[in-house]
């Protein structure tokens, strides 16, 4: 080759690197101009005083105002907290996720023309959640630490979401000074933390059983406060004698569920846990959820056996236990969660929230049968109403180790086409799962209520 073709070649290789490296520039520029010109990022504050939007709840109860230069939070001190791990702080703690994730529709931004800020619109983003809800979930939990959620199964609305502990932006506490009241306080515990389930995961268990194994209904087991399963004993909460699969939920017997998750075996119990999404995260409005854990690859006979009854290394997000609670409601099936309804700019609608479904995880009759025995469960020993509806729940208390109090657990349900709610709460060191969880429920659940008939 001589020198000129070399030359030429090399202008011809010059240009296809411009042309290739300009395609790159503006397909970026078109997916995330919005996000690079309004940055709601951690650590800065200063931000704040380029913003011109406001975040309502469900009912239009004001949230956030960073309208005409003010920058107000909600009115209600019980409110301000409870939002705290949803709309972030600005001192950069809890980061933005939801408010970064929209950015771009909140201020308007146009690709070809700019900001328009000019005419006078704002920005306005509108929750599903309720700030009546959100101030009963906080009365109810008082100076406990934990979380609780309630969404609605068939739209995927969030109704109530608040981690514990959390404060009132306008009133700082000194968190250094009292470490354990703040231990893990910028943490939203619902969505990015992960839980022993305890006995709650009994409805994995059961799902499974249900699913394959042919006369689960009509079986009988029996207790005696423990049984050996392996090479160790499994221990029981009584002597339960000889117990049904429908008794046995609703007491919560673990050597009858050890027995079930014993004749399941490993692979069979991890194929329902990866087909309800224990290890799976969800994603909606920023967030990304915390995996869970359901890993039998090098349990032992008792150790499988252990972790259908919810303990050995098992973990749950309580966002994601709460969407399989949904479908257990809603035959199989349920919405998946979120939090932002719409986002307007001015008069335009820049986002509106879409109805999505996270598929069957459930046979139909598996999960009429299971909602059956978790109405059994509320009827005989839990107590939790909302009217005349037909309400599911499980209770659980979750180990964790030695010199510490468990973890109470409650994951439930309201089948009703007026109130199609499922929730989950967890209270850590709570105790007993039933007691501590069910009256914190009942109010959230009442204060619901009163959000979807107002
Ligand atoms: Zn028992």
């Amino acid at each position: 080759m001589n020198k000129l073709a070399k030359r030429a070649w090399f202008a011809y290789f010059l240009a296809a690197a411009m042309f290739v490296g300009l395609i790159v520039i503006l397909v970026r520029y078109a997916v995330s101009a919005p996000d690079w010109i309004t940055n709601y990022a951690v650590g800065a504050p200063d931000r704040v005083r380029f913003r011109n939007d406001m975040v309502v709840d469900r009912s239009g109860t004001m949230l956030m105002d960073y309208t005409d230069e003010k920058s107000e939070l909600a009115d209600d001190e019980a409110v301000r907290a409870a939002m705290i791990h949803i709309l972030g702080d600005t001192q950069g703690n809890i980061p933005s996720y939801m408010l970064n994730a929209y950015a771009g529709e909140m201020s308007g931004y146009d690709r070809l023309t700019g900001i328009r800020h000019v005419d006078g619109s704002y920005g306005k983003m509108q929750l599903t959640v309720s700030a009546f809800a959100q101030k009963a979930a906080v009365n109810a939990f008082g100076d406990q630490k934990g979380t609780i959620g309630v969404y609605n199964y068939k739209t995927g609305e969030i109704l109530c979401m608040v981690s514990f502990p959390n404060y009132d932006p306008h009133n700082m506490p000194d968190i250094a000074d009292d470490p354990d009241a703040y231990d893990g306080v910028y943490v939203n515990r619902f969505l990015h933390s992960a839980y022993t389930p305890g006995s709650t995961f009994k409805l994995v268990t059961a799902a499974a059983a249900l699913a394959e194994i042919d006369d689960i209904k009509d079986r009988t087991f029996h207790c005696e406060g423990s049984a050996l399963i392996g090479d160790e004993v499994v221990i029981c909460n009584h002597s339960h004698g000889d117990i049904g699969f429908n008794e046995a939920l609703c007491q919560s017997c673990n050597v009858a569920f050890a027995h079930i998750a014993q004749e399941l075996g490993a692979e069979r119990l991890s194929k329902y846990a990866d087909r309800i999404g224990i290890g799976s995260s969800l994603s909606f409005d920023g967030f990304i959820t915390k995996k869970g854990n359901f890993d039998l690859s090098s349990a032992t006979t008792f150790e499988a056996a252990w972790a259908g009854v919810g303990q050995y290394t098992d973990q749950i997000n309580l966002c994601q236990y709460m969407t399989f609670v949904g479908a257990i409601a809603n035959g199989g099936e349920a919405a998946l969660p979120y939090l932002v309804e719409n986002v307007r700019f001015g008069t335009e609608i820049q986002y509106q929230a879409e109805r999505k479904t996270g598929g069957r995880i459930l046979d139909p009759q598996v999960a009429a049968d299971l909602a059956d025995m978790m109405h059994y469960n509320v009827a005989n020993n839990y107590h939790v109403y909302v009217g005349d509806c037909f309400v599911g729940a499980k209770s659980g208390t979750a180990e964790r180790g030695a010199g510490l109090n468990p973890d109470a657990l409650f994951a439930g349900f309201v089948r009703s086409e007026e109130y199609p709610l499922a929730f989950v709460v967890i209270v850590e060191g709570g105790g007993e799962g039933s007691t501590t969880c069910a009256p914190i429920i009942q109010q959230v659940l009442d204060a619901c209520i009163v959000a979807i008939d107002s």
